[in-house]
């Protein structure tokens, strides 16, 4: 239980892992250092064996990067959090914690690309096999399990179809066949879904998204729920390195300050633009947790304080409208990656997944009209008149007769 359990998120954003610093700062200063002085043999002895506390050397402890991990853990109500390199050296350090040989992982098919490969090429090398099930159906998850499954990996939405995947439903699951179970929490933020709360035992963040949201780090967590995962992460860590730095531990930290009323924006715009895309006569489907239409609403309803910054949706007019579009928007800027305050947009079929070819992209469930947003912090309306000008410029290039040929 942390002090603060009694006051409101937001309030806890600004907050959290703050405590008193020399000449009264009011923010944590950064300690870039890479190592800290001992007072005398003694001293370096018994920071060592554990008997005094302090800090030694920053791949081990830093104070900037503890203030900030001691913030993400209180707003996830986890145990405490380890601040690593990248949400990728997140992940990698939980597998690499919780797997040995032999061992298998039930995993969601909507997951993250990289997740994906690193399990298939890294963690396959070192005899840990895993099964990839819809886990938006949680007895697909039941199915999967076997006598040697360590780990239940959930991410929720998923990538990149925003497919929701229940909670407490399979964290029930894990628990009677005692799985791990660790939850992809990037595109939700604590702001929106608490995973630990619904009976996960470990939450993980590429904080490049939402938690820093400025678009100007690289970083991950992983939050854990008690104390003895809390060593053995930490023992791992330590000795594969993948830490997080003070400035980025820093920035990071600025960031959250900010969460709640960033998420707050990001649902309220998500939803509005959401809705117009839903009415568009050239928009296929649109994929947001928010909208009834979305499979899993219900779920989602039950299970988000709100539905995020992320919408996918399908054009009319397939690849060729979808690289207009990119082409044509003026305020939604190209690029991945999500969750900072700039709108970013993104078409798979022609930019991230352009070199698998068309049949590839099919096998893979990619369509030729999906297109990716991440909605920021700009007026809605704004962003409605961008995506809108972009319409009658595929109109216009496509020509009526050809858009409707393609439809
Ligand atoms: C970006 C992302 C990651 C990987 O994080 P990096 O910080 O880029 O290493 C993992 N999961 C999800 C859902 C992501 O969006």
């Amino acid at each position: 239980m942390h002090d603060s359990d009694k006051k409101g998120f937001d309030t806890k954003c600004v907050h959290a892992g703050i405590g008193e610093y020399e000449f009264g700062s009011v923010v944590p200063p950064i300690f870039q250092t890479s190592t800290f002085k001992f007072k005398s043999a003694r001293h370096g002895a018994n920071l060592f064996t554990g008997e005094e506390k302090g800090h030694i050397y920053t791949r081990m402890s830093n104070p900037t990067v503890e203030a900030m991990e001691n913030a993400v853990a209180e707003l996830e109500g986890g145990y405490k959090a380890l601040g690593c390199a990248s949400g990728m050296a997140a992940i990698d350090l939980i597998f690499s914690a919780l797997l040995q040989y032999g061992d298998h992982v039930v995993c969601s098919t909507s997951v993250y690309g990289p997740t994906r490969t690193l399990l298939e090429t890294v963690f396959s090398k070192f005899g840990v096999s895993t099964t990839f099930v819809n886990s938006s159906d949680h007895l697909k998850v039941l199915h999967a399990i076997r006598p040697e499954t360590k780990v239940v990996y959930i991410e929720t939405p998923g990538n990149p179809t925003l497919a929701i995947s229940d909670l407490s439903e399979i964290s029930k699951i894990a628990r009677a066949h005692s799985c791990h179970m660790v939850v992809d929490n990037t595109f939700m933020s604590p702001a929106l879904q608490r995973p630990l709360m619904l009976g996960a035992d470990i939450v993980l963040h590429s904080m490049t998204k939402f938690l820093n949201g400025h678009a100007d780090v690289v970083a991950g967590i992983v939050v854990v729920n008690t104390e003895e995962l809390y060593i053995k992460m930490k023992k791992v860590l330590n000795q594969t390195g993948g830490v997080i730095d003070p400035f980025n531990s820093f920035l990071v930290h600025r960031g959250l300050k900010t969460l709640a009323i960033r998420m707050q924006r990001h649902c309220e715009s998500a939803t509005k633009i959401a809705r117009y895309l839903e009415a568009h006569p050239m928009v296929k489907s649109v994929s947001f947790p928010g909208l009834p239409s979305h499979p899993q609403h219900e779920i989602a309803k039950k299970q988000h304080l709100g539905h995020g910054g992320m919408i996918a949706f399908e054009l009319q007019g397939g690849f060729q409208a979808g690289e207009i579009m990119m082409n044509t928007v003026k305020l939604c800027q190209l690029a991945v990656s999500l969750g900072g305050v700039e709108s970013l947009i993104q078409h798979p079929a022609s930019m991230t997944h352009f070199s698998m070819g068309e049949a590839g992209r099919a096998a893979a469930g990619i369509t030729e009209g999906l297109v990716r947003f991440s909605v920021g912090i700009e007026d809605a309306d704004d962003l409605i008149a961008d995506l809108e000008q972009s319409f009658e410029e595929i109109k216009y290039r496509m020509g009526e007769k050809e858009f409707r040929n393609s439809i």
